[in-house]
């Protein structure tokens, strides 16, 4: 089922009702769904990936702009009318109820053509549960469950009804770090082989790149970017999407523009034809760098980290945003006893200008 959000926009009263302006939640979003594919929806705390995600499962109803399922528009549509399966961050199970009935409760609540024999319901419940690989479990009470086991039996509750769509908000967030890891596989698996088309949320870049068809990255309510993860990551759009993706993150120095050349201090890096002279951003990812003696930008050397395989350079720039610089090379790279400063070339692939008002990206 392709998901179109359309010019959406979402405010709320202010929660202070001292204050009488509005909060503009989600402003004028605009994005397509395809059928069967999972997305990321991206962005930091408070920036209306909530708030989205909501309103395309019809808990908040849209201020402005329409949502469609398909052909369908189901922007005035409740919740139960739209087909679709919501999991939380808290995994909010019934606690007094066995597995089995937590994920068959859904199905009890069907009316009219929808019901179920009691049968039926069995049998649904019996295939999601296989499907998560809970299905040892279900004469359990919640409490008996690890974390990554009460998410399993969320999603299943939330499969049962066989939705046309399905959401995640931070499901993962309550989970360490290894059940993180193992779980957002698990959600991978179970979204390739029911092919639901699935918005998944995340405040975590990691997250999202590892296991999204496509992200979207927000910030303050704005859609900034939308793509395949690699491609946002390698072309993004404008500062804020370079610094939001990829860790270690991307290195920010301060230049210039200058007679169709870029400057980090009085270093030339590169020529930029096209671009009139400013002061810009400049992003390297730590991936861009190429130690070479006669290489074109100079920083202050501080020390190296082996990563196995990769070795870190650690170094630092008087133009630099960030307090040290981070070039991710290969092990054999040897920095001579006692050096004060290194040199690099810099990948034009991996190197990004940005206008220092706009923080918008000058292609070149
Ligand atoms: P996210 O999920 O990305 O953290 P949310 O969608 O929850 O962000 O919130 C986006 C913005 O809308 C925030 O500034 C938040 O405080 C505000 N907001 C969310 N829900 C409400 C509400 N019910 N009433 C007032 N403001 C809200
Ligand atoms: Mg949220």
């Amino acid at each position: 089922m392709k998901v179109v959000l359309e010019h959406v926009t979402k405010r709320f009263p202010n929660r202070d009702k001292k204050i009488k302006t509005e909060v503009t939640a989600v402003n004028d979003i605009s994005f397509e769904i395809p059928d069967g594919k999972l997305i990321g929806l991206l962005g930091p705390s408070g920036c209306g990936k909530s708030t989205t995600l909501y309103m395309i499962c019809g808990l908040q109803k849209l201020t402005e702009g329409r949502i469609y399922f398909g052909e369908e528009d189901v922007s005035d549509l409740s919740p139960e009318n739209r087909g679709v399966g919501l999991v939380f961050q808290n995994y909010a199970l019934y606690p007094h109820m066995t597995v089995k009935q937590n994920i068959m409760f859904p199905l009890e609540n069907l009316k009219g053509d929808d019901k179920l024999t009691k049968d039926e319901m069995l049998e649904r419940t019996y295939k999601v549960a296989k499907l998560v690989q809970i299905d040892e479990l279900l004469e359990r009470k919640p409490s008996e469950l690890s974390g990554g086991q009460q998410q399993r039996v969320a999603i299943a509750r939330a499969l049962v009804k066989m939705p046309r769509v399905l959401l995640l908000d931070e499901p993962l967030s309550n989970l360490d770090a290894r059940l993180r890891l193992q779980t957002r596989e698990e959600i991978r698996r179970i979204q390739r082989e029911t092919n639901i088309t699935t918005v998944f949320v995340t405040h975590d870049q990691e997250e999202a790149m590892s296991i999204s068809d496509q992200i979207v990255v927000m910030k303050l309510g704005v859609v900034q970017q939308m793509g395949v993860p690699q491609e946002v990551y390698n072309n993004p759009a404008n500062l804020f999407v370079a610094k939001f993706l990829g860790t270690p993150p991307v290195n920010v120095f301060r230049g210039e523009v200058k007679g169709g050349a870029l400057y980090i201090a009085d270093e030339r890096i590169c020529n930029t034809p096209g671009i009139s002279d400013r002061a810009v951003y400049v992003g390297i990812r730590p991936e861009g760098f190429i130690y070479s003696p006669n290489g074109v930008l100079t920083c202050d050397f501080q020390n190296v980290e082996v990563m196995g395989g990769a070795i870190s350079i650690v170094s630092s720039h008087k133009e630099s945003e960030n307090a040290i610089i981070r070039a991710t090379v290969m092990d054999d790279v040897k920095i001579p006893e006692g050096a004060a400063t290194v040199k690099f070339d810099i990948k034009p692939n991996k190197l990004y200008v940005f206008d220092r008002e706009t923080e918008e990206r000058l292609y070149f």
